[in-house]
């Protein structure tokens, strides 16, 4: 693969790497604001063609019946992947503004590790479940329960985790047997084409099998929601645009698979190590300047211990520097765009309105005038009804908010409209687990315990999304199930 300096990037469709028939768009450096170079930009067109690919390779090959081959695909593609490692690795850094420490986990690494499991699934799968014997309506029939492929996928993805989240939709959806076109963000797509060119030349993917289109129009991303010969829209992003695609998919009833927001509570229990929690959910929330649909960003802490609670965030907070994402003891750096800084900047200017005070940041760097940087931020005196509490920032930024005990934690808490995830800490394992069985997300974390892990499944209630991503639940996401029942003789 070539240098960061002379990359080309270009679209996968039907197997060959060509050029964007609406030209280019520039992918800008976070941290700079420099322009690293062009992507390939979609129009309708290439979009048409891309999906017309997969539908012919859904239709028209073996690939969905033919598990041999694909497992043999996935892993060649994480081989693949691992050997170009390093040269992913400086993409993410410099294109998402990545902290290089994190690009070992579930930045880069973690999800070309997770193809395994994706492998490892489609080849032990029991496509097909004997169901028994029975005599509905008196005739005895034998019943078999036979899973498939939904057919074509579209999957819709953002910028902030750009491989764990195409990854964690192109290993289910193709090791379940479907085809699929994905539609990174204009953020990032760069992450994408590179791992369409590794497509292209280390793998033996059957042309249309996997196409990847980037463009620079939200509306070319659109149009695999509402193309009828797409069979499945799966899409990880902000709430808003989850509800887009749905009412776009709803024209010719497809599947749909929903990733959205989060707003999610760190509940610390008036038994618990306040300062260590503290510490904890405030790093937490500093990590890759806070662009993660799961930190938690709500801090629910005893009322009797209120403002040793804010004083113990502050301190873990500003000692949090926004940094240079290349050095390798950053935790947060840049936040991906002006438009993301300018959001997030806006939503501290709200706080204030709203009655809040800064313990720690509140805006942007004294010592960085280049790049989208914002400081680790701790918002205090607001309550829960706060639109700071209850909006996703998307940024370094922990509300902390004041409980009366275990069930107003618990009431805090779930009075949100998302759902994805939350935190307990309590020094009783057993009184940390009952608060966890109320809350009503789809991964909590109890005392530090990690949920992330490609067998766990990721997802949420409320409007945090429909489905699970990963582990058994998130391959079975992307089947259909046939039930097709013989007479018994
Ligand atoms: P976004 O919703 O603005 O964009 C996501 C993707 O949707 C991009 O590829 C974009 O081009 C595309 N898009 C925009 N309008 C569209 C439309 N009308 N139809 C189809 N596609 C359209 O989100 P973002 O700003 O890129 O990412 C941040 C959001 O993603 C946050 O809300 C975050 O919580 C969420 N997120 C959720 C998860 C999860 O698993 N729950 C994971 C990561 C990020």
């Amino acid at each position: 693969m070539a240098l960061l300096a002379d990359r080309e990037s270009r679209l996968l469709i039907d197997g060959k790497l060509v050029t964007g028939s609406a030209g280019t768009f520039p992918t800008i450096n976070p941290a700079t604001e420099e322009v690293l170079g062009v992507a390939a930009d979609a129009d309708a067109t290439d979009m048409g063609r891309a999906i017309e690919a997969a539908r012919r390779a859904f239709d028209d090959t073996d690939w969905s019946t033919n598990t041999e081959l694909r497992v043999r695909c996935i892993r060649q593609l994480r081989d693949a992947l691992r050997e170009h490692a390093e040269e992913l690795r400086e993409i993410t850094i410099a294109e998402v503004g990545a902290p290089r420490m994190l690009t070992s986990g579930a930045q880069l690494e973690g999800p070309i590790d997770d193809l395994s499991f994706c492998a490892d699934t489609a080849e032990n799968y029991e496509w097909k479940t004997d169901l028994g014997h029975a005599t509905p309506q008196g005739i005895p029939t034998r019943r078999t329960l036979a899973r498939e492929a939904v057919g074509v996928v579209g999957a819709i993805t953002p910028w902030n985790f750009p491989h764990q989240i195409n990854l964690a939709k192109v290993g289910p959806a193709l090791a379940a047997g479907n085809t699929l076109v994905l539609k990174p963000a204009p953020d990032t797509p760069w992450c994408a084409a590179a791992v369409g060119q590794i497509i292209a030349e280390h793998t033996d993917f059957p042309p249309g099998v996997i196409n990847i289109v980037t463009s620079n129009d939200h509306a070319v991303g659109a149009l695999l929601s509402k193309d009828a010969r797409v069979d499945m829209v799966s899409f990880t992003g902000s709430t808003a645009t989850g509800r887009a695609v749905m009412a776009d998919a709803a024209a010719t009833i497809k599947k749909v698979f929903l990733e959205l927001g989060g707003k999610s509570a760190f509940l610390v229990l008036d038994d618990a190590d306040l300062a260590g929690a503290c510490s904890m959910s405030a790093f937490t929330a500093s990590m890759h300047a806070g662009q993660g649909c799961a930190i938690t960003t709500r801090l629910v802490v005893p009322r009797a211990r209120y403002d040793e609670a804010v004083a113990a965030a502050a301190a873990t907070m500003a000692s949090i520097k926004p940094g240079d994402p290349n050095d390798n003891t950053t935790v947060c750096g840049p936040v991906i765009s002006e438009r993301q800084r300018d959001r997030i900047q806006g939503y501290l200017d709200l706080a204030v309105e709203e009655g809040g005070t800064f313990a720690c940041g509140g805006g942007r760097p004294a010592d960085r005038d280049r790049g989208f940087f914002i400081e680790p931020t701790v918002i205090a005196g607001l309550d829960n009804s706060a639109r700071v509490a209850r909006e996703e920032i998307f940024g370094p930024v922990l509300t902390v908010i004041a409980h009366d005990g275990d069930d107003d934690a618990v009431r805090i808490a779930n009075d949100s409209p998302y759902g994805l995830s939350g935190t307990v800490f309590s020094g009783d394992d057993e009184r940390a687990a009952r608060v966890a069985d109320r809350l009503r997300v789809g991964t909590v974390n109890v005392n530090g315990g990690v949920w992330y892990a490609a067998d766990a499944p990721f997802g949420g209630y409320k409007q945090s999304g429909i489905g699970r991503e990963m582990g058994l639940a998130g391959f079975e996401e992307y089947t259909e199930i046939k039930v097709i029942a013989t007479l018994a003789n």
